[in-house]
């Protein structure tokens, strides 16, 4: 069987290995040149890294550029703080273009895999047997016809070319439809073991410790709300800046080892996931926000979940577990991410919330791991919310 897989982000060349390891043949198009970089928090979570060991792709991340975290904080505009740590395991920061480079090199290390760089794709049409391809070589700008895959793969991103001109494309979420995301890497010592999310109202920035001596500035904010690359004077990293004095003060005279950069508005799910030959993953099929840090995770879950399944999506029955199997993962996301989203506009709740968590630890450690669809948001052990609401909290 050949699989072409459109953009070799972390779901694309996820996909690319383990379909290889399973002995397809794999041919992957990406418009770019790896290490492929991108506007991202680069946190990614433990689920992600069990992944990343799992297959033992680990050892291709350069550990420089890579740096565990135990939870998240999230530090409010009033003052309230909480902190949450995973149970059993850390995260990982790792920067984007080493995570580019690890699963690059680890894609080139299999023989029937593929890999075409400054390769943008354009169209595709299918009949009964296959999958056909025009492609188009940035150098020469040349358009090239492909043809004889048995499925094609969108592995795209938010933008995906493949969801846009097939009949999987969807609606933009009508909640918060414009929200953006903006980073900034600067040169310094890391002052948390955890994630710090920042809040202010419509706007929060993510500080990530990105390895021993680099802090990523990562920002989110709802672009119906603030117009941060519009305030006079200013551009676009000291409009974000603005908002979070202490994090401008701290972030003050140090080298940013990359621009600021922003990509959105981020919200959004393709109407189907699969159809016919056609399938999307990543980015591509849904993303609601980087709120709860886990696109990078679910795309590796879904790339695991298409190497497992594809062999059958010749039956109703492999179609179907492959959806029903990405609808599981999607759904647990949908939930997390609308509770977060939710708070980020009402700011009295927000501040009740972060109270409750700071009061009661487990409490925030069993929503992050409801996050990761380890654990139900309907299934809150009682006590901890009891410990939020009525216990003292320890100094
Ligand atoms: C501001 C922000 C912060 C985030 N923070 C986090 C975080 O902390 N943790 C986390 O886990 N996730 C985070 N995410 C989400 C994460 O970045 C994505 O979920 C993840 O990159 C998805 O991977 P992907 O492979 O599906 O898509 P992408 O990484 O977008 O890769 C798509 C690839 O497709 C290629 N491509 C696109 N069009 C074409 C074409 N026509 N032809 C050929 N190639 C093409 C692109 O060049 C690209 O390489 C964040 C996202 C944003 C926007």
């Amino acid at each position: 069987m050949i699989v072409a897989i459109v953009g070799g982000g972390p779901a694309g060349l996820l996909s690319a290995i383990l379909l290889a390891r399973k002995g397809f043949q794999v041919e992957i198009f990406d418009k770019g040149e790896w290490p492929i970089d991108k506007v991202c928090g680069e946190g990614l979570m433990p689920i992600g890294v069990n992944l990343l060991e799992k297959y033992d792709l680990l050892k291709f991340i350069d550990k420089n550029k890579a740096r565990n975290f135990k939870g998240i904080t999230y530090i409010n505009n009033d003052g309230k703080r909480a902190s949450g740590h995973f149970i059993g395991r850390s995260g990982k920061v790792i920067r984007r273009l080493a995570l580019s480079q690890g699963l690059y090199d680890a894609a080139k290390l299999e023989s029937n895999i593929k890999l075409n760089s400054k390769t943008e794709f354009l169209s595709y049409e299918e009949n009964d047997f296959n999958v056909n391809l025009k492609v188009k070589t940035i150098e020469d700008q040349q358009v090239v016809s492909l043809s004889g895959f048995d499925y094609l793969i969108g592995a795209d991103g938010l933008k995906s070319k493949v969801r846009s001109i097939s009949d999987l494309q969807g609606q933009r979420f009508k909640i918060q439809p414009n929200r953006m995301g903006a980073r900034v890497h600067v040169e310094m010592e890391p002052w948390d073991e955890n994630v710090q999310v920042w809040w202010q109202d419509g706007i929060e920035c993510y500080v990530a410790p990105s390895s021993n001596n680099c802090v990523e500035f990562n920002f989110g904010w709802d672009h119906d709300v603030i117009k941060p690359q519009r305030i006079p004077g200013k551009n676009l990293e000291e409009g974000l800046f603005s908002f979070f004095p202490n994090l401008r003060e701290k972030a003050l005279g140090f080298k940013r080892v990359s621009q600021m950069r922003s990509w959105g508005p981020l919200p959004h799910k393709a109407l189907h996931l699969q159809k016919g030959r056609v399938a999307l993953i990543g980015d591509a099929a849904f993303f609601y926000d980087q709120i709860t840090g886990e696109g990078i995770s679910l795309a590796f879950v879904q790339a695991e979940i298409l190497a497992k399944t594809i062999k059958d999506w010749n039956t109703i029955e492999g179609r179907e577990t492959f959806l029903y199997e990405i609808d599981k993962v999607a759904n647990h996301y949908f939930q997390v991410t609308a509770l977060a989203m939710f708070f980020t506009r009402h700011p009295k709740l927000r501040s009740l919330m972060i109270w409750l968590l700071g009061r009661s630890p487990e409490l925030f450690s069993h929503l992050l791991h409801t996050n990761m669809g380890e654990y139900s948001l309907y299934k809150i052990p009682m006590k901890y919310i009891l410990k939020g609401l009525f216990c003292p909290k320890k100094t």
